[in-house]
């Protein structure tokens, strides 16, 4: 039997066995809390004084080796640096050492906690914000004192990172070569961390409650991203079960990736377009390579974060059409800017909002920063030239969002035409269906636009009024709940009314037991990350498009998720059972 079995949530699948690696102890290490004898008193200042000497030489090294265009962060590295090397921070708890005759770790501890008290009492937000620093700083020099090396790992040594979190922001800085899973404390299935390991097809886990302080750094560990955990040190039978197991999931990923070039056809011929979410240009290849029929969602928010200034019209119009010149004749879709909530840009990192979530993010952001709106409508329009462009606009949430939107994209029009700039002028516009009010209104809105995407992750979010990146209500995020099965019904009916067609880009689309129903709501394309695209593929082709049709007859008119639940899952066990041990089960289906 292993040590430990820490439950999680798998939102990338795979089988990983390898060395834990901790990205940091910031969030997980409580404070010692010990007296020491008034001989070691010394002896503990000194202890304090060398802990702090090494995060300064860390800091230091790190700051070195920042990349040129990357100046934002050798400003956070060296105001981290001042902070470690203010000596009105050491003094503080050095004091305490001296009179309460207490531990280092505990001296400070208190004195971070004074110092967050002075910080909650500043008016203003942003440097109100700056104690977070100061705990990062903190942090480290705690994980100094109780020992932990800043461990760097092997050259080659593959490593299973855990990490309180992992941000957007920090996925993209990292190094992913010698990663092969990620695990981590928050999130839920919907959040970005899963959507980025999927993209690399790493497995991953994330809100694994007790991460912190069940798993020693180092440590052996089996991550198993298909059913939900992570053993601790498994014992010889369950590590040969595994390798075996990360045998068989690698020979069924050969197996799917072999016909993923043929169309995703169902077993009465019906043909469904299977595209791919990407992030960036270097998508290209992966999308080809896996098999895709092109891009259902350039998630093109990504351009826009972890730099400090904004990118100009020229650099988005390069990127733009050098994707679209790589895949053609394949269509590019691109979803215009879709930064807020947890897709922070650093412009936006000051501003403080209680919801983020249901604050300014998306369309509503745009619309607040029309400039910056109109120079990306720009670099699109223009990328259109070198091949089949389509463009949409995400959160859209009432009529008069998607027609102010409009107004812009002719103004963007306009003035390509007065400059003589060349640019596409039949470019399909589409909206994003991911707010309930969307949903709701997709009989007006599906006259205005040329198509519709629907963004379930946030849909279901909206719809349930569930955080999809939080791990405490993550089981209640159910995306066969019936108040979302109607919602899809009433656009895609609405859609076809109107004549347009309909794509689902959110993650249901990726997801075994959703497919058959989403075929049988019959969208008109799926989009999911490259990697998944034979998966998605190989998945379509065990059904029979009728039989969907009729389960979905039967799902309309039931109103419990559970039944919903069993009903479908009873559905794909009878026509895929042996492949669903590869694919991600969603909650209530996985034993
Ligand atoms: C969605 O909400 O389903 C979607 C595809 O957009 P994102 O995940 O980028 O919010
Ligand atoms: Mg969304």
């Amino acid at each position: 039997m292993a040590k430990d079995i820490l439950h999680g949530i798998a939102v990338s699948p795979g089988i990983a066995i390898g060395k834990a690696h901790f990205m940091s102890r910031q969030g997980f290490v409580p404070a010692m809390r010990q007296y020491i004898a008034g001989e070691r008193v010394d002896a503990e200042v000194n202890r304090l004084l060398a802990a702090f000497q090494t995060v300064a030489a860390e800091l230091e090294h790190a700051r070195s080796l920042v990349p040129d265009d990357f100046a934002e962060h050798t400003a956070v590295l060296t105001s981290h640096l001042m902070i470690c090397r203010d000596p009105k921070l050491i003094k503080s708890a050095a004091a305490r050492i001296k009179t309460q005759k207490i531990r280092a770790e505990w001296a400070l501890d208190q004195s971070l906690s004074e110092i967050s008290k002075t910080f909650e009492s500043i008016d203003d937000e942003y440097i109100r914000e700056r104690i977070q620093d100061v705990h990062m700083v903190v942090d480290r020099v705690m994980a100094r004192l109780i020992g932990e090396k800043a461990r760097e790992s092997e050259p080659g040594e593959k490593i299973i990172l855990l990490a309180h979190d992992i941000s957007p922001a920090d996925a993209i800085e990292l190094s992913l070569a010698r990663i092969i899973s990620f695990v981590t404390q928050e999130g839920g299935k919907a959040s970005h961390t899963g959507i980025l390991a999927r993209g690399q097809h790493i497995p991953a886990l994330v809100g694994v409650i007790g991460l912190d302080g069940r798993v020693p750094d180092g440590a052996l560990l089996v991550v198993d991203a298909i059913k939900g955990f992570l053993l601790v040190e498994p014992d010889e039978s369950e590590l040969n079960m595994y390798t075996d197991l990360a045998v068989r999931f690698e020979q069924y990923h050969q197996e799917i990736r072999r016909q993923c070039m043929l169309p995703a056809c169902t077993t009465d011929g019906l043909i469904m377009n299977v595209l791919a979410n990407i992030e960036d240009e270097t998508g290209a290849s992966v999308i080809r390579g896996n098999g895709g029929e092109g891009v259902g969602l350039y998630r093109t928010e990504y351009g826009f974060m972890n730099r400090s200034s904004l990118p100009s019209e020229e650099e988005l119009y390069q990127e733009y059409k050098r994707a679209v010149m790589d895949l053609t004749p394949q269509e590019v879709t691109f979803r215009t800017l879709d930064v807020g909530a947890e897709k922070l840009m650093e412009q936006q990192k000051e501003q403080y909002e209680a919801n983020p979530a249901l604050g300014l993010r998306g369309i509503r952001y745009c619309l607040q920063h029309q400039a910056l709106f109109k120079r990306q409508m720009r670099a699109i329009l223009r990328a259109g030239m070198h091949g089949a462009v389509a463009l949409m606009f995400p959160m859209i949430s009432s009529v008069e969002e998607l027609d102010h939107a409009l107004d812009i994209l002719s103004d963007a029009r306009r003035e390509l035409d007065d400059a003589g700039i060349a640019y596409a002028r039949e470019l399909p516009v589409g909206v994003m269906i991911e707010v309930p009010s969307a949903v709701i209104l997709s009989k007006p809105l599906a006259d205005k636009v040329d198509f519709f995407s629907i963004g379930t992750n946030d849909l279901v979010q909206y719809l349930l009024g569930i955080d999809r990146t939080n791990p405490h209500v993550a089981s209640l995020y159910q995306p066969l709940h019936p108040a979302v099965l109607r919602s899809l019904k009433h656009t895609v009916d609405a859609a076809h009314q109107a004549g347009i067609e309909v794509c689902v880009c959110g993650e249901m689309a990726n997801d075994p037991y959703c497919i058959p129903v989403l075929l049988g709501l019959q969208v008109d394309a799926l989009s999911v990350p490259p990697e998944a695209i034979p998966g998605v593929k190989d998945v379509i082709r065990h059904f029979a498009f009728n039989d969907c049709l009729e389960l979905v007859r039967q799902l309309l008119r039931t109103s419990r998720t559970s039944r919903i639940n069993r009903m479908v899952c009873e559905f794909v066990y009878a026509r895929i059972p042996e492949k669903l041990a590869f694919h991600l089960p969603f909650d209530g289906v996985s034993d």
